[in-house]
């Protein structure tokens, strides 16, 4: 079978199962599965692919077909500025969780120390790293497989040495040196939110997605441990759901944290607040009642 007809019988399946703009969605399918550029992919439209070849690409074509995530399938996703490997243990990278890592680099001044609170896949604290060569980041998640593959992901970045990885539960973890800055893309969603497509709620893990208290279960607890592991003026930068924001700004206020800014994502939605520690305590009695 040609490249071409396989595109062509690909986009076919897809259309039959309803998924959303099947031609493209089965070039893109094709590019990742056979891991080739749009050039090649256009270039390569008639060379013959074996036997084996065509099998397989279709069996994993059936795959998407029936609404497993593409990432999944092919065990990888790009996010920021790197490749990621993923697996059905960690959620797949998002292009909105990109804003969190551009706007980190925007206002944080190089950090010497970094945390990443329920890493994943690690993509949040690996691309800042890349991007902060001399800083050294904390990856923290309650899975061990998420951890493994974070330190699969650090190791293929080349960043191994610069990353300590913790496998456990935030809350109950004691650092002696405080952390210039803290990110976390946590679980957010309200489990009886429905909004949520099928999907990310069949195939993604439900402990990297859901949270109690509407959502706000893991902004409540792991805003205070920040605040106790941040240093003066060090920043804590949540990613967080459609809704959330003026909630966890007033979490992050509670806590003592100021400067708070609320930044959107691609659509135009609150997902990201930044919150920083303040540079000294004012004695109470020096403070105006107004703030
Ligand atoms: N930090 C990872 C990401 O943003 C994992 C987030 C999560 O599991 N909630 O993709």
């Amino acid at each position: 079978m040609r490249l071409a007809e396989a595109t062509k019988k690909i986009t076919e399946l897809f259309e039959k199962n309803s998924l959303a703009n099947a031609a493209k969605e089965a070039e893109f399918f094709m590019r990742e599965v056979l891991n080739i550029s749009l050039t090649d992919f256009v270039l390569q439209k008639d060379k013959t692919l074996s036997p084996q070849q065509a099998t397989a690409l279709l069996q994993k074509a059936q795959r998407r077909a029936s609404g497993e995530p593409l990432a999944y399938i092919v065990g990888h996703k790009d996010f920021f500025k790197e490749r990621f490997v993923v697996n059905p243990s960690v959620l797949i990278p998002r292009a909105d969780t990109e804003v969190l890592v551009e706007e980190a680099l925007r206002i944080v001044p190089i950090p010497k120390r970094i945390t990443d609170l329920g890493t994943g896949s690690g993509c949040i604290g690996l691309s800042l790293l890349q991007e902060w060569p001399q800083s050294h980041l904390t990856a923290i998640d309650v899975s061990l497989e998420a951890i493994h593959l974070a330190q699969e992901n650090a190791h293929s970045l080349g960043l191994l040495q610069r990353v300590e990885f913790v496998c456990g539960d935030v809350l109950t973890q004691k650092f002696t040196e405080l952390f210039d800055l803290v990110v976390s893309n946590p679980p957010y969603i309200s489990p009886e939110d429905t909004r949520l497509e099928n999907t990310v709620a069949l195939y993604e893990p439900h402990a990297a997605l859901y949270a109690e208290e509407n959502g706000l279960f893991f902004y409540k607890r792991w805003t205070p441990w920040a605040k106790k592991h941040l240093r003066a003026g060090g920043w804590l930068i949540y990613e967080c759901g459609e809704g959330q924001a003026s909630e966890l700004e007033s979490i992050c206020l509670q806590n003592g944290f100021k400067n708070i800014k609320i930044i959107k994502d691609l659509a135009s939605k609150d997902r990201v607040v930044v919150a920083q520690m303040p540079v000294a305590q004012m004695p109470d009695d020096q403070r105006s009642p107004h703030g």
